[in-house]
């Protein structure tokens, strides 16, 4: 940066001022001083001048970060405003076939996220989360990809704040506790509507608790996104192959929507092997318009999830309001298991809803009508294709690995719905890191069908 004639004074454009300060602490004549107002085109506070003692040295002009926020005025017109930045589409890349993989849960999530393009990945090593990690360490670097450890989840969440922010995709792995100290970046993701993807592999609380399965994190995901009114949609896999195939549904799904998408593990689910086919194409990422991108034409973007007017705010709040509507529209999702003549509908997610198909066979063998709905959405839950099922159903039977988490979903669904008035609800239920057992589901369901006249 050249310095101009000392007749010369520098000049702000207080919408390109970041509020950094830098220019404040070079000026020994005391002309630059922190702002006071935020400016309202950016949500910012840019510094105020004063330039009665200005020698033009161009010390603050050198400092500023920004190069057209303060410079010298020499009567130049601001550089043209470049044409307004557009979507980048991704692409489809094809993948040669190949016969099925042999993976563990976590890693086929990981392999999901490279398929689907992320190349960032943000995270603090907890169990039983950490071979998602692990992956993505050894195979980021080759890909031209960062990982980063950070010092705790409180600065991985943020990380993918600014990395969502600047349109990439970015992940993380996280367990129970871990994902706990996420929620408050959460909530600014959901509020700033940036993307990022999130692979809770819950386990046992509360507390630390231990390192078992449990479905503990469900009224998190589902009730709990931090502070605000948050929603974002909840994947719940059930084998290694939906782990994969949810991850990369996940990453679309974050774009599509500018949201943070959750994925609902558990702690069998990120351990468990089994076989996993690959997709037959893999995505290059585009780059979406309203990304904080490097250059002149994303320069007016701003990314904020803060609204000091309540109008701006309230108006802020009903977009998101119609945004979780679209989701709930189109994004429920659910496997039906023999539910077709289902006298008795079990209603299960994650590993637990493995134990529950075992049981329904056992169930068939019986003679008892017995079916399984597995809402692979937690939010939205699927009520929309649980509805038509419960016309012939005598009783509903949740099996979980929580205290009532899954159950308290179904219950607000039906409820919001106006559906399944009157049939009994029962339930299966284990804690601690122990699953509902096979046996205790069969005897579950006698049980739930010993009256089966509707309540
Ligand atoms: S040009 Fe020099 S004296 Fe003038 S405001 Fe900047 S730093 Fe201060
Ligand atoms: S250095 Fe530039 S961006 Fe930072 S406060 Fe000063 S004018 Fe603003």
């Amino acid at each position: 940066m050249t310095r101009a004639a000392a007749s010369a004074r520098p000049a702000l454009r207080p919408e390109l001022c970041k509020g950094c300060n830098r220019c404040v602490d070079t000026c020994a004549q005391g002309c630059i001083s922190p702002g006071g107002e935020v400016d309202p085109l950016t949500g910012l506070v840019p510094i105020d001048l004063s330039l009665d003692a200005c020698t033009g040295c161009g010390l603050c002009v050198e400092a500023c970060p920004e190069p057209w926020g303060l410079r010298f005025d020499d009567g130049a017109p601001p550089p043209a405003a470049a044409a307004a930045p557009r979507d980048l589409p991704g692409e489809q890349l094809p993948l040669p076939g190949g016969g099925a993989l042999v993976l563990k849960g976590a890693h086929a999530s990981a392999i999901g996220a490279l398929l689907a393009g992320c190349r960032h990945f943000f995270g603090y090593p907890i169990t039983p989360s950490t071979e998602g990690a692990e992956l993505m360490a050894r195979v980021l670097p080759g890909l031209g990809g960062h990982f980063v450890q950070a010092v705790s989840e409180v600065a991985a969440v943020n990380m993918i704040y600014g990395c969502g922010g600047a349109g990439l995709p970015a992940m993380t792995f996280t367990s129970s506790p871990g994902f706990s100290l996420m929620l408050e970046g959460i909530s600014y993701l959901i509020g700033a509507e940036v993307p990022g993807v999130f692979v809770d592999v819950m386990r046992a609380g509360p507390g630390l608790g231990n390192i078992g399965p449990e479905q503990s994190d469900i009224k998190l995901l589902c009730r709990g996104l931090g502070h605000g009114n948050t929603r974002a949609i909840v994947l719940a896999p059930a084998t290694p192959q939906e782990m994969l195939d949810f991850t990369l549904l996940a990453f679309r799904l974050a774009f599509a929507y500018r949201s943070p998408v959750m994925i609902a593990a558990d702690g069998y689910l990120g351990q468990m092997t089994g076989r996993v086919h690959l997709p037959g194409a893999l995505v290059r990422p585009g780059l979406p318009a309203w990304a904080v991108h490097g250059d002149a034409a994303h320069r007016p973007n701003l990314i904020s999830s803060i609204h000091l007017a309540e109008v701006d705010l309230e108006a802020h709040n009903e977009r998101l309001q119609a945004k979780y509507a679209r989701m709930i529209d189109a994004e429920q999702r659910a496997d039906l298991y023999r539910c077709e003549d289902a006298e008795l509908l079990l209603v299960a997610a994650n590993t637990p809803a493995r134990m529950a198909k075992g049981a329904i066979r056992a169930l068939r063998d019986e003679g008892i009508a017995a079916g399984l709905f597995r809402p692979q959405t937690l939010w939205p839950f699927p009520v929309r294709a649980l509805r038509p099922l419960l016309e012939r159903t005598a009783a509903l039977l949740v099996v979980e690995a929580s205290d009532g988490q899954l159950e308290d979903e179904l219950r607000l669904a039906l409820s919001h719905a106006g559906a399944g008035a009157g049939i009994p609800i029962h339930h299966v239920r284990r804690m601690g890191g122990v699953l509902p057992s096979q046996r205790e589901i069969v005897a579950g369901a006698r049980a739930a069908l010993a009256g089966r006249a509707r309540a």
